[in-house]
């Protein structure tokens, strides 16, 4: 008897189907799964034995995480911490969850978080929650480029119902800056976006809004997003206006524990700062004026199912550091962490674990996972800076890298 199995690979390898077709003919999600993978299994002429182990719910996946699923990849979880953060709202103490394959980060981001509760815990402040949508409209002159921006001013109000009635929890903010070049316009519409991350949301909302302009004014909408936004890619605007949730955390470590545990001297620290983060970033033309923010963010947003895109964004930002009354003053400014803790992937069963490690799913609790993802960035900020200074951080890898 030929299975179902049997029938759809057949129909694959005759071409009469394709790959994205399967579920078309099965309705069974983890069993469309298992059909695609074994068909890349013989085409590939390799065995996905790893790649076929998996706990998640395909069928809840396929719905909105993943088209063509062939599988699930497994990467290593560890835990940092505990760490510990004073917010405006809430003590946080909490082990935070890190996906990694770098040897010595855990480590490192560990020894952060030991500096960061021997010196009473680190401060973090949330300066805004914001994420942005940037249309390009092409107008007929500069003239009319002008007209239409002034336009969009003038009618803010209304242009804000259009898109407010496509979400329950957005709300349009303001669409600021309007940039124009030539004759293309480039407003930036700028939304809060409650605890989901919000580019589905703002995206859905702004074509409503876009609507409405396109039909009140004689303009040719090029595309929804037109690089002004700026999605998943470094830019300074995102530096300077700030987009997702911006982000900032300090402390202040006394000097016996700077020596004790870092091995170094506010001093040293300050100096490394200066001549790497600040001049180095400098030179290079980089807006990541820090070590190594990556790192942490695409390890926690990994973890916790984050758009792992957005790491790109999550790097940029800023380190200060200063000798204070003989201690080390020491901060982290990140103005673009697009997190959230609804929606996207945390709704997949392994980020749903990791968000309980820091009782941080589901509504009301953005603020607080942005504050323990600054607070982590502070905690490996402080530990690679901490190890350069030292001349420690080619031992750390030799040790724990390799
Ligand atoms: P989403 O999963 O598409 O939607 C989240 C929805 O959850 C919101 O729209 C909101 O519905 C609802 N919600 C329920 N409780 C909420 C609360 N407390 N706060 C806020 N919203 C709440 O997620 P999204 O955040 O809009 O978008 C994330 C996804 O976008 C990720 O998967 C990411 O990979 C993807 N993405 C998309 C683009 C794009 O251009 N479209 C670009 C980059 C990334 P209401 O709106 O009805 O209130």
């Amino acid at each position: 008897m030929i299975t179902k199995k049997e029938e759809v690979l057949d129909k694959l390898e005759s071409g009469e189907i394709r790959l994205f077709e399967i579920e078309k003919y099965v309705d069974d999600t983890n069993l469309a799964t298992d059909i695609r993978r074994e068909y890349i299994e013989k085409e590939a002429d390799v065995e996905l034995e790893h790649i076929s182990k998996y706990s998640i719910d395909m069928t809840d996946a396929s719905k909105k995480n993943i088209e063509n699923q062939i599988g699930a990849i497994q990467i290593p979880v560890g835990v940092a911490g505990p760490i510990k953060i004073h917010t405006e709202k809430e003590d946080i103490e909490t082990y935070v969850p890190l996906a990694t394959t770098e040897g010595a980060l855990l480590a490192s981001v560990n020894r952060g978080c030991s500096v960061i509760r021997h010196s009473g815990g680190c401060n973090v402040s949330i300066l805004s929650n914001q994420m942005t949508r940037a249309p390009v409209i092409e107008t007929k002159s500069v003239l009319e480029a002008n007209k239409l921006k002034v336009w969009i001013n003038n009618n803010f109000d209304k242009i804000r119902e259009a898109a407010e009635a496509t979400t329950n929890h957005g709300k349009l903010l303001k669409i600021d800056p309007v940039a124009i070049v030539g004759r293309y316009v480039y407003p930036r519409f700028v939304y809060e976006t409650g605890d989901s991350m919000g580019m589905n949301m703002v995206t859905i909302a702004t074509q409503e809004a876009i609507n409405l302009i396109e039909k009140e004014n004689d303009i040719h909408v090029i595309a929804l997003s037109g690089n002004f936004c700026t999605d998943k890619k470094p830019a300074a605007l995102n530096l300077i206006e700030g987009r997702g949730k911006s982000v900032n955390a300090d402390i202040v470590i006394p000097r016996e524990i700077v020596e004790k545990t870092l091995k170094t001297t506010p001093e040293a620290i300050v100096e490394v700062n200066y001549a790497k983060n600040l001049l180095g970033s400098a030179i290079a033309g980089s807006y990541g004026y820090n070590a190594h923010y990556a790192n942490i963010v695409a390890a926690i947003f990994l973890a916790t199912g984050q758009d792992p895109a957005h790491t790109v964004e999550g790097s940029i930002g800023i380190t200060s550091a200063q000798v204070a009354d003989g201690d080390l003053y020491f901060s982290v400014t990140l103005p673009d962490l697009p997190v959230a803790t609804v929606g996207g992937g945390t709704r997949l069963e392994t980020a749903i674990e990791s968000l309980n490690i820091l009782d941080s799913k589901g509504s009301y609790k953005v603020e607080r996972y942005a504050s323990i993802v600054a607070g982590s960035v502070l905690a490996g900020e402080l530990s690679l800076v901490g190890a350069l200074a030292a001349g420690h951080l080619a031992r750390a890898h030799q040790e724990l890298g390799r």
